[in-house]
């Protein structure tokens, strides 16, 4: 029998007890927080029309049922609303956390769309799940029956997590692999926690484990293991290893220290967030604490960047993008809370190079200007000459993006299949790469993509190991 929930008012009490531990305010606060959230919620679904053109649900790649949930909501059944918004999203707590809803399913909600402002759906969504997990409405995964199948996952990031949960609902065999200390993905070491909270992915994990998931921390596939190795041990593998190589910077000075890789700068502070010991945090290397910080990127890396430099306690951060801020890659919403929070962008501005005796004092900077449309429509930055000058720095985040490391060298596997980008060659439906039971999903056949995307690929790729399975048991029974 689903739950309902009464919402009700609440008023913060004018006078407090003066004696109260940290743990009773958190305890107050969380308790109003909930209330309010609750009452946020229920207010946000109430507003959605139900217009029946649902081009929010359209526009989430994992096509949520969200006019339902949010009714549901709205009517406060919410037990029933959170079963069906993770009937298909494996982790909606995070996709309502780190979304860019602004370009999905809020972006497109009618409501938005006729100037009324949208319902906030990924806030009703985290709240949702969130509140499952509080009242224990989230369920361990049981497989009905044991299958004998085995699946190797290599890359235990959003992708790789969502296939193994599905796989091992099914009762499949599941040993995900990672060279990482903690499963995750960019999930744990990229986006940053104010982000995205690290005990809400690492629930999920454990509860993955708890189902029987093996996970084989530590080991770099290439290295560790070999990916041949890793065919013959299961009946099918998949490849889900995101994209690492960061894109570089050349010019005068581009070897001085002080000058940083993105991934490289948000790994550390991720790991000083776990307690971890970071030498290069440590020692100032990638803290940004009291210098002068200049990220050079338009996308939500650079903008992950200059809010942690912020947190970080950096005197000033700059934002350096060769274009204007209409041409943007990054979320429209994230460039806004980072000038909220004191980041300076500079628009039409690309590196020429760097100055500094050993370690960088400052970026050149070439001034720009956009010239006419490309191939592609888009106007091209071009210099304008005689105006560079130098932006002061003592730490300098390079954030140009990521792309794919050469799999097929890597793992000495030519007959695995990529295409002109590096990327990973899949069938668009299926998964299926170019060697036979050899499934790959998210970024290393997307290139950097989002979280939930990576979730829908791993999700369907699951189904599609299924029917490999299905397929290998007909031929046998066949022969
Ligand atoms: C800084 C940053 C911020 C982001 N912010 C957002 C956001 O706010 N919202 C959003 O939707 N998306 C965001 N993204 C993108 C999102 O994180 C990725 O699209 C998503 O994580 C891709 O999932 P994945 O499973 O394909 O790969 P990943 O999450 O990259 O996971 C791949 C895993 O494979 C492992 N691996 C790689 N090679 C090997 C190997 N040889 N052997 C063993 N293990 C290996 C890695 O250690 C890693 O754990 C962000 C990305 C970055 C870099
Ligand atoms: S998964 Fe993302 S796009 Fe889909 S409803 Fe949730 S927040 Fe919106």
């Amino acid at each position: 029998m689903a739950q309902t929930r009464m919402l009700k008012f609440v008023t913060v009490p004018r006078s407090m007890p003066e004696k109260r531990t940290a743990d009773e305010r958190t305890a107050d606060f969380d308790e109003i927080y909930q209330e309010y959230a609750a009452e946020k919620a229920a207010e946000q679904a109430g507003r959605c029309s139900q217009c029946g053109v649902p081009y929010c649900q359209t526009h989430c790649p994992l096509h949520n049922n969200i006019p339902d949930w949010l009714r549901l909501t709205a009517e406060g059944r919410l037990q029933e609303a959170y079963e069906l918004s993770q009937a298909t999203n494996t982790f909606p707590e995070i996709c309502g956390r780190i979304c860019p809803q602004d370009r999905l399913c809020e972006g497109n909600c009618v409501i938005e769309q006729s100037g009324h402002g949208t319902v906030t759906i990924g806030s009703v969504e985290k709240y949702l799940t969130d509140t499952a997990w509080v009242e224990g409405w989230v369920k361990p995964i049981a497989p009905a029956a044991e299958r004998e199948e085995s699946v190797g996952i290599i890359g235990a990031g959003p992708g790789g997590l969502a296939a193994a949960e599905q796989l091992r609902k099914r009762g499949v065999q599941v040993t995900v692999y990672d060279r990482y200390d903690r499963g995750g993905g960019l999930m744990t070491y990229g986006i940053p926690g104010f982000k995205l909270e690290k005990d809400i992915v690492l629930r999920r994990i454990a509860q993955l484990e708890a189902a029987g998931v093996t996970f084989v921390m530590n080991c770099n596939v290439g290295e560790d293991i070999s990916f041949a190795e890793i065919r013959g041990k299961h009946d099918a593998v998949l490849i889900a290893t995101g994209v690492y190589k960061s894109r570089d910077l050349g010019g005068p000075g581009a070897g001085l220290g002080g000058i940083v890789r993105a991934i490289d700068y948000l790994t550390a502070s991720n790991r000083v967030g776990f307690g971890d010991e970071v030498p290069e945090y440590d020692s100032g290397e990638l803290n940004a604490a009291g210098k002068r910080v200049v990220v050079i990127g338009g996308g939500d890396t650079a903008m992950d960047c200059v809010r942690t430099a912020i947190r970080q306690g950096a005197t000033s951060v700059k934002c350096l993008y060769r274009r204007d801020r209409a041409n943007m890659p990054g979320s429209q919403r994230e460039t806004q809370n980072a000038e909220e929070e004191g980041v300076e962008f500079v628009w039409l501005a690309a590196p020429r190079g760097f100055t500094g005796e050993g370690s960088v004092s400052g970026v050149r900077v070439a001034k720009m200007r956009l010239g006419s449309p490309d191939a592609t429509g888009r106007r091209s930055p071009e210099e304008i000459p005689g105006a560079d000058y130098t932006e002061d720095a003592e730490l300098v985040v390079k954030a140009l993006g990521f792309e794919p490391e050469d799999l097929p060298a890597l793992w000495n596997t030519p007959g695995l299949e990529v295409t002109r980008w590096g990327t990973v060659k899949a069938d668009f439906q299926t998964h299926q790469t170019s060697l036979e039971g050899v499934f790959a999903v998210g970024d290393i056949v997307r290139g950097a993509s989002l979280v939930v995307w990576a979730i829908r690929d791993g999700r369907d790729a699951a189904q599609s190991i299924l029917k490999h399975f299905a397929a290998c048991a007909a031929r046998v029974a066949a022969e």
